[in-house]
C-alpha cells in the first residue's frame, strides 16, 4: 500500500483486499466492494480483452452526491438563504452512458449540464430532462448556436447563455429581438487573479475567455440600449483546472464576489454566481498545493464558495444568488480504471560469459576482476572504475581495438556489476553518490499493451501524474524497477513518472514477469478529459470499455462499448477495407499466376488480413 501509495490517492473507493488484489467500493465504506483482478479475469472470458476501460457509474453518482452534500453543509454552516446548483460539464467526458448516468442521478439535485461547443449543445438537449436542471451554454458563439440555446427555453430548458466575447453580446441582443425571446444571460469576467495550475491561462489579462471589466461595462451599456438589463442575471468565472492551492481559490472568489455585487448595482437582475470549474483531484494523494495534488477538501471548497458570495452580499445588503459550480474533474476523475497487461520487459543485458581471462581483451579481463572484487568498502569505487573502462571500451571498439565479441564481454559484465553494486548499496544504505543515476540505469522497461496518446494523452502532453499500480500479486514483494512502455512506435510513448511518497518517482515498483501469466496494471483517477482527448496515433483505437454497477448479487455490466476495429479506424483516415481487400486478392491472385505462392498460402494470407480488419488495433 505504501509503494503505490493508494490508501492516500484511493481512498474511499480503491484498496487491497487479503488475496492481493485492487478492490473497488464505489461507495466508499458505506456499500459493498468487488474485487478488480476477478472482474477483469471475467471479462476476459466474455472477450472484452485489455486495454480495458472500465467505468463504475455508481462512483459519478457518489461524487455528485458529495458535492452536493458539501455545499447543502456549507449553506446549512452560513445560513445562506440561497441554494447550489451545480451543472456538469460535458467535454470532460461526453460518453453517453456517462452523460445519462449524471443526469439520471442528478435529478434530485437539479443537477444540469455546462455546453462548450454546438455538438456539445445537442448532446445536452437531447439527455437533459425540461426541468429545473440548468443549461450553461458557453465557448464560442455563433448565432445559429445562440438561437438554439434561446429556442430551446421554449421548450422548456433553463438555458443561460454566457458572454465570452464582448462580440456575442450583440448576436444575443439581435437574436434575442429576432425571436421575441427574453434571454438569460450570463458574463464570464476575466479575472486578474489566475489560476496556480498547468490550465492556470483560463484567467488574468491574456487569458483567451471571458470579458475584462471595461468589456464589462460596455456589455451593460449595449444591453441597457436595448433595454435589456434585466436579462443579464448569472456571472461567471473559471481560473482554470485542478487549482491546487485553496489560496488562489479565496483570491479569486473575492474578485468575483465584488463584480457580481457591481453588476447588481448596476442594475442587472443578478441571480446566479457560476463559480467554474477548478475543483481539485489528489492524484499523487499528497494533500499539498504540488500540481498533480490539492491542499483542500471538497467540504473546504464548498465553504469558502458560500462563504465569499455571502459575505460581499451581505455587506451590500443584496439578496444572495443561487450558486454554481461547473466541477468536472472532481466528478468525472475516479470512476474510470484503465487495465492494461505487460506484454513484455526489457531487461538490462546480462547474459552469462564465459571468461577465460587469458585468452580475452585486458579490458574484459579488468572488467572481470572488479566484479569478482566488488564488496561493501569499494563499491563507490568499483561503480566510477566500470564506468571509465565502459567508456573505454567503446572508445576502443570505435577504433578497431576491441572485436565485437569481447565488446559484448565487457558489456555483459559491466550490467552485473551494476546489479552487484545496486544490491549492496539499497542492502547497507550507506551513502553512494550516483545511486539514482545506478537505479535509472537498471530500469526494466515493461512494454504495456496500451496507447499513451489514446488511453492517457495528458501523461504525454502535460506530464500529468496518474496512480499506477499492478491490481494482484500485491501479497508479493515486487522485485524490479520499471517504466511503462506502450504499442506505439514513439519513444513518448511511455509513463515514466510515477507518484512517489514525497516526491515525484522515475520508476515504479513491479513483480517479475513470466512469460505466458498475466501481469495487469491499473492506471486510476484517469475519467476526466482522457478519453475524448486520445487520438489514433500509429492508428491505435478506442479501447474496449465497460460500464460496471454493483448489485445486491455482486455486480452486472450494464453496457459494453467495444473498442475499434482496424477497418474503423482505418475508415478515419479514408481507406475503405472491401478496397483494400479487393486490392491484396488481386495481388495474390498475380503472385499465384506468377507462381510466387501456393493456392493454400494465398488463401491463408488473405484470411489474416480480412480477419485482422474486423480485429482490436490492441495486441492479444
Ligand atoms: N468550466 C469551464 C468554462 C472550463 O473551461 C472547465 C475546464 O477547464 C471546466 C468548467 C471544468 O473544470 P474542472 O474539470 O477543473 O472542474
Amino acid at each position: 500500500e505504501e509503494l503505490y501509495g493508494i490508501n492516500r490517492w484511493g481512498i474511499p473507493y480503491f484498496s487491497i483486499n487479503n488475496l492481493g488484489h485492487i478492490t473497488v467500493a464505489p461507495k466508499g465504506n458505506r456499500g459493498r466492494s468487488l474485487d478488480l483482478f476477478k472482474l477483469v479475469k471475467a471479462l476476459e472470458e466474455r472477450s472484452l480483452n485489455l486495454p480495458l476501460l472500465i467505468h463504475f457509474p455508481d462512483i459519478i453518482e457518489d461524487r455528485i452526491e458529495e458535492l452536493n452534500s458539501c455545499f447543502a453543509h456549507a449553506i446549512t454552516r452560513y445560513n445562506y438563504e440561497g441554494s447550489y446548483q451545480g451543472v456538469f460539464p460535458i467535454k470532460v467526458n461526453q460518453q453517453r452512458h456517462i452523460v445519462q448516468a449524471i443526469v439520471n442521478c442528478g435529478n434530485n439535485h437539479k443537477y444540469g449540464l455546462e455546453v462548450g461547443s454546438k455538438p456539445e449543445l445537442l448532446i445536452a438537449l437531447a439527455q437533459l430532462k425540461e426541468s429545473n436542471a440548468l443549461l450553461i451554454c458557453n465557448g464560442y458563439k455563433d448565432q445559429k448556436y445562440i438561437e438554439t440555446a434561446l429556442l430551446a427555453r421554449r421548450l422548456g430548458y433553463q438555458t443561460i447563455v454566457v458572454v465570452e466575447q464582448l462580440s456575442e453580446i450583440k448576436l444575443a441582443i439581435d437574436t434575442a429581438k429576432t425571436q421575441g425571446i427574453r434571454p438569460v444571460l450570463g458574463i464570464r469576467a476575466k479575472l486578474s487573479s489566475k489560476g496556480d495550475s498547468r490550465w492556470g491561462n483560463s484567467a488574468g489579462d491574456k487569458a483567451k475567455f471571458g470579458l475584462t471589466i471595461s468589456e464589462i461595462m460596455e456589455a451593460i451599456e449595449q444591453l441597457k440600449a436595448a433595454e435589456m438589463l434585466e436579462s443579464l442575471q448569472l456571472l461567471h468565472f473559471h481560473i482554470g483546472s485542478q487549482i491546487s492551492s485553496i489560496a488562489t481559490i479565496k483570491e479569486a472568489l473575492t474578485e468575483a464576489s465584488q463584480i457580481y455585487v457591481n453588476l447588481s448595482q448596476l442594475g442587472a437582475s443578478m441571480k446566479y454566481f457560476d463559480v467554474g470549474g477548478g475543483l481539485g483531484i489528489d492524484y499523487d494523494g499528497s494533500h499539498s498545493h504540488f500540481p498533480a495534488s490539492k491542499n483542500y477538501s471538497m467540504q473546504n471548497y464548498a465553504n469558502d464558495v458560500v462563504a465569499a458570495i455571502k459575505i460581499a452580499c451581505e455587506t451590500q445588503k443584496l439578496k444572495v444568488p443561487i450558486i454554481i459550480s461547473e466541477s468536472g474533474r472532481a466528478i468525472a476523475s475516479h470512476q474510470s480504471v484503465l487495465l492494461t497487461n505487460v506484454l513484455g520487459v526489457d531487461k538490462i543485458p546480462t547474459f552469462p560469459i564465459d571468461i577465460e581471462k587469458d585468452k580475452c581483451h585486458s579490458l574484459v579481463q579488468e572488467m572481470a576482476n572488479i566484479y569478482d572484487a566488488i564488496n561493501s568498502a569499494n563499491c563507490q569505487e568499483s561503480y566510477h572504475d566500470i564506468l571509465q573502462l565502459k567508456k573505454e571500451g567503446e572508445s576502443l571498439f570505435s577504433f578497431g581495438y576491441l572485436n565485437l565479441k569481447d565488446r559484448a564481454k565487457v558489456e555483459s559484465l559491466f550490467w552485473q556489476c551494476c546489479q552487484r553494486i545496486q544490491g549492496i548499496v539499497n542492502h547497507t544504505n550507506t551513502g553512494f553518490d550516483g545511486l539514482e543515476t545506478l537505479n535509472e540505469l537498471l530500469f526494466s522497461t515493461y512494454y504495456c499493451n496500451f496507447s499513451v496518446f489514446q488511453s492517457l494523452p495528458d501523461s504525454w502532453a502535460i506530464e500529468q501524474l496518474f496512480p499506477v499500480m499492478p491490481i494482484h500479486r500485491l501479497n508479493e514483494k515486487p522485485t524490479e524497477l520499471g517504466i511503462l512502455a506502450d504499442l506505439t512506435c514513439d519513444s513518448d510513448g511511455q509513463i515514466a513518472k510515477f507518484i512517489g511518497s514525497q516526491e515525484v518517482k522515475p520508476h515504479l515498483e513491479l513483480h517479475q514477469f513470466y512469460e505466458g501469466q498475466p501481469y495487469y496494471l491499473g492506471i486510476f483517477l484517469s475519467g476526466a478529459y482522457q478519453e475524448i482527448m486520445g487520438s489514433l496515433h500509429n492508428l491505435f483505437g478506442d479501447t474496449n470499455a465497460v460500464h460496471v454497477r454493483l448489485d445486491s448479487e455482486g455486480y452486472h455490466i450494464e453496457h459494453v462499448v467495444r473498442g475499434n476495429s482496424m477497418a474503423e479506424v482505418l475508415k478515419y483516415v479514408q481507406y475503405d477495407s472491401q478496397d483494400m481487400v479487393e486490392t491484396m486478392r488481386q495481388k495474390t491472385e498475380k503472385a499465384l499466376k506468377e507462381k510466387r505462392l501456393t493456392l493454400k498460402e494465398s488463401w491463408l494470407f488473405l484470411k489474416h488480413y480480412e480477419e485482422a480488419l474486423c480485429n482490436y488495433t490492441y495486441l492479444r
